[in-house]
């Protein structure tokens, strides 16, 4: 973004927007050069100048939440990032139904339905996004995913307009929705079914206590890097191809579960991109599988 861009949205937006924003501090990865400008979004009203002005400026602009799934380039971003955090963190219980803001981070999410006895989020409970970030990538695991609770969608539209979208227009798949493409979940509603407090909490420690047996979660990553090929499991293709250990500068193939790369201290974002990129051939190699990423490369990726 050029110079008069940002101080336009500056005079637009105050303090919401942010200059040269470290990445690196966004990304569960802790990978990632600055992005020119940020939005810190507090409401709705700041989304709709935001996306105003970049209509008629035509600018680019990417949409975030927790930086879980994501690898930010090492030269940073610069199209508008737009953070949907603080603000947007609002979750209330009305009987079997959760209204949930976009920022709410998933843990929360899923503490207030074991509170109020729903169970359905147990599997949630341990993934390290928001809900917005989850709602568009579908997130799921243990059985368990968005598209089984959510009844609909709030959305902002490029053009601000803003409309509630029912869950079977909204095209969940495996790790996918039609929420991406510059449109932006705002909050949703869940349906969930009524259940024993004590178990439901049973249930999210054991999922939790399986991921930290499972999962290298001492180490910055972006969780499991490839998506599940039909009829394999990526981090099991990964060990047979002798990865497990394997490595490009700061990054590496996770030694605990091969589905994850690693950040083992100052890993660049094309640490991480060769890596994957030599993953993918070996695993080719020595079982024919083509593996396809899930976390999103992003940013000023040359
Ligand atoms: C240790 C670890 C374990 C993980 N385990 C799991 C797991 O078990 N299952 C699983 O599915 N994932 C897992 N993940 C990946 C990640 O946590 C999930 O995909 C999560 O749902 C992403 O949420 P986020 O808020 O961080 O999204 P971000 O990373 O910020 O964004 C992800 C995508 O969603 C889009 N997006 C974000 N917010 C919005 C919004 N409000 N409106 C429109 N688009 C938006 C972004 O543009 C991007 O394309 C794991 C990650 C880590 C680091």
């Amino acid at each position: 973004m050029n110079q008069e861009h940002i101080l336009q949205l500056k005079a637009l937006l105050g303090d919401a927007i942010a200059c040269d924003v470290p990445m690196c501090d966004y990304t569960s990865f802790k990978i990632g050069g600055k992005a020119d400008c940020v939005l810190f979004a507090k409401n709705e009203e700041q989304l709709r100048i935001a996306l105003q002005f970049c209509a008629e400026n035509k600018l680019p602009y990417f949409v975030m939440s927790n930086g879980s799934n994501l690898l930010v380039s090492d030269r940073g971003m610069r199209q508008l990032v737009i953070m949907i955090r603080e603000g947007f963190e609002e979750i209330r219980v009305e009987g079997n139904f959760i209204y949930a803001g976009a920022g709410a981070k998933l843990a929360r999410v899923a503490e207030a339905a074991a509170e109020a006895s729903l169970t359905g989020l147990e599997f949630s409970f341990g993934i390290p996004g928001r809900l917005g970030g989850a709602l568009t990538m579908n997130a799921g695991a243990y059985g368990g995913e968005m598209m089984q609770v959510v009844r609909s969608v709030r959305i902002m539209e490029k053009d601000g307009t803003i409309h509630d979208v029912p869950a079977h227009d909204l095209a969940f798949g495996y790790r996918t929705s039609r929420i991406a493409e510059g449109r932006i979940a705002l909050s949703c509603v869940m349906e969930l079914k009524k259940g024993v407090e004590a178990e439901i909490r049973e249930k999210m420690a054991t999922y939790q206590q399986a991921r930290k047996d499972k999962q290298p979660l001492q180490y910055p990553s972006a969780g499991s890097v490839f998506k599940r090929p039909v009829g394999y499991f990526a981090g099991a293709l990964i060990e047979q191809a002798n990865l497990k250990g394997a490595s490009v500068g700061g990054a590496q193939v996770s030694e605990k579960h091969a589905g994850f790369i690693i950040n083992k201290g100052g890993a660049t974002c094309q640490d991480v991109l060769d890596l994957i990129d030599f993953v993918q051939k070996k695993v080719y190699e020595t079982s024919g599988v083509k593996l396809e990423t899930e976390l999103r490369p992003v940013g000023d990726l040359g």
